[in-house]
């Protein structure tokens, strides 16, 4: 048994919110609070204000939603909550969030207010009344001068990854909102921020009253020396990879633990590996012991060889022959990962860790880095072809091992039979016994087939694309956006942009192509669902070139929310649109 296992556990119930709050954080599986939740919620329900530091993934948009959820009253029809973010995807992100956790609230109305969407038509939800804006600041402030957004009865104020927002220049907008005659006094501020520059440090000075400074204070742990791998994958893709992973990291005799941030996602987790085939079980929280105590008897005897395990569920797990620990949701905190990947190496063995790391999760992976004194293995993902290779090794490794520890005399005499009465050579009866011995999963995989005549640069760029063009007022903007937030691809990642009357053509690194294709299709671009497919040759003028046309990108980087430089060349060439419909 470990010591982190005697460490004193806090719920949700012990901090102060509501009964209906806290059976929605029961229904959305999350176990106990994470350390920002454990130290702001109390203080955000009690009153002063505050400034957490906290980034994303540590679970601060339910440390600050959730107070917010408990004090205002919907009876009110007025705004009493602002958030500010500092992009259109993380206002979305929290406001969805907000809904989540308002279900079991009655009807709690929250909107996300950005710019690129059309301002009419958040006028017209203004007008209908709402509890909680989530919004860019450009954009808030838009309402606000236009008269269209009233804080009249503004209670709240949350700051949302501050600093990220003064990078991007929106630190006079927030002063503005901020400022006298913009919002009434009494209100209650919470500033997030990952860190703390000085005109962080400013706006709190000034607009802050007395605030209480929440850092989570790491408690020291002895890290274990094990191999840790991190693996780089978007969300969507996660699935995918680690089916190619259980294959690749499987050995005999070995368990794989999967680490799940959630009960409910440790459920859904197991039965989507059991879907594919895999032995696998959750174990979490709302299991009971007996249950919980089956599986762990299960994994111990060798019957079971994957686990998707919560962290509460694992505490202590002390299973010899966990060869291998993935964490397939980054932990909340630091703390967590350690006690993780404990979990493997156990009683002098070798143990290895991988952890998933999606594009918004690369800082939370730094901290833990930082807090642990180690650095992650970057790791690349397992092709089908590693899969291919893997089972080949395997199935070369139980030949082998029944050739020596098997009693195989009858057998011999009976291939040497079957080659006489065939005459066909022994190598070819061995190839066919092994074809029969080696089971439903098949040695040879074929290769993803590369889809003809697609379009790709020497950058490894490919070509998409897009059923929407100039005449839907289709921007970059709307391309980029689209793809960042259907498909998790980063927004810098994206390549050029070609919008012609109906189709947009969009480079994107070829490694996201998949993940594009699947994540775009049925998505809505400026209020109309699109379709997706490789451009081909046959639709595509051939690119003059593909480096950047330098005035087009530099106007472009002026304009750009990311600050990217994008080569973007407009106009109808003769021979578009594409005859070929998708
Ligand atoms: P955030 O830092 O707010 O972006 O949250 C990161 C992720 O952690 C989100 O997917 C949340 O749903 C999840 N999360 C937040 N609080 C908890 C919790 N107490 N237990 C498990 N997951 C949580």
């Amino acid at each position: 048994m470990d010591a982190d296992q005697n460490v004193e556990i806090v719920s949700f119930s012990q901090l102060g919110l509501s009964d209906a709050l806290v059976q929605t954080l029961s229904d959305v599986g999350y176990e106990t609070p994470t350390p920002i939740q454990e130290q702001t919620i109390p203080l955000l329900l009690s009153g002063p204000d505050l400034i957490g530091q906290a980034q994303t993934g540590t679970g601060k948009t339910a440390a600050f939603a959730l107070p917010i959820l408990d004090k205002i009253d919907i009876n009110q029809n007025s705004v009493q909550a602002l958030i500010l973010t500092p992009t259109r995807e993380l206002a979305i992100q929290v406001s969805e969030a907000i809904h989540t956790y308002a279900k079991r609230l009655g009807r709690v109305r929250v909107m996300p207010i950005y710019g690129g969407d059309p301002i009419q038509k958040q006028i017209n939800r203004l007008k209908g009344g709402l509890h909680i804006v989530v919004g860019t600041p450009g954009r808030v402030m838009d309402h606000l001068r236009r008269g269209t957004l009233d804080f009249g009865n503004l209670k709240f104020i949350v700051l949302d990854e501050a600093d990220e927002m003064l990078r991007m220049g929106f630190i006079d907008d927030i002063e503005w909102i901020l400022g006298q005659g913009q919002s009434p006094e009494g209100r209650q501020i919470a500033l997030f921020s990952a860190t703390m520059p000085r005109e962080v440090r400013r706006i709190a000075d000034r607009y802050l009253k007395n605030p209480v400074s929440v850092e989570i204070k790491h408690k020291t742990l002895t890290v274990p020396t094990i191999e840790q791998h991190a693996l780089q994958v978007p969300e969507r893709q996660k699935l995918n990879v680690l089916t190619h992973l259980l294959e690749t990291e499987a050995v005999p005799g070995g368990a794989i633990l999967i680490f799940a941030r959630t009960k409910v996602g440790a459920a859904d987790l197991s039965e989507k590996l059991q879907a594919r085939g895999y032995e696998a079980e959750a174990m979490h929280g709302d299991m009971s012991q007996a249950q919980r105590e089956s599986v762990i008897r299960r994994m111990r005897n060798g019957q079971l060889e994957i686990v998707v395990a919560t962290d509460v569920a694992a505490r202590g797990l002390d299973v010899e022959h966990i060869g291998c620990v993935i964490n397939y949701d980054i932990p909340n905190d630091p703390e967590s990962y350690v006690h993780r990947i404990g979990r493997t190496g156990r009683a002098g063995r070798a143990g290895r860790a991988i952890l998933f790391v999606t594009p918004r999760e690369a800082r939370l992976m730094r901290e833990i880095e930082s807090y642990s004194g180690q650095r992650m293995k970057p790791m690349k993902m397992p092709t089908l072809a590693d899969v291919a290779a893997r089972r080949m090794a395997l199935f070369k490794e139980r030949i082998l091992k029944t050739l020596e520890e098997e009693e195989l005399g009858l057998y011999m005499s009976l291939v040497e039979e079957l080659a006489q009465e065939s005459s066909r050579d022994m190598a070819e009866i061995a190839a066919a016994a092994a074809r029969m011995a080696g089971g439903d999963k098949p040695l040879v995989i074929p290769a993803e087939p590369e889809p003809e005549n697609m379009v790709v640069s020497e950058g490894g760029m490919v070509r998409l694309a897009i059923s929407a063009g100039r005449n839907l007022g289709v921007r970059p903007n709307d391309i980029v956006g689209a793809i960042a937030n259907e498909a998790d691809v980063p927004g810098n990642a994206i390549g050029a942009i070609d919008i012609y009357d109906d189709w947009t053509f969009v480079d994107v690194p070829s490694q996201f192509r998949q993940q594009v294709l699947e994540g775009m299709a049925g998505a809505a671009i400026r209020g109309r669902n699109i379709t997706i497919r490789l451009a081909t040759e046959k639709d595509v003028p051939p690119r003059k070139s593909w480096g950047k046309t330098d005035h087009q990108a530099k106007r472009r980087a002026s304009s750009s929310p990311l600050g990217k430089k994008r080569d973007i060349r407009k106009g109808k060439k003769p021979g578009f649109p594409p005859k070929k419909k998708p």
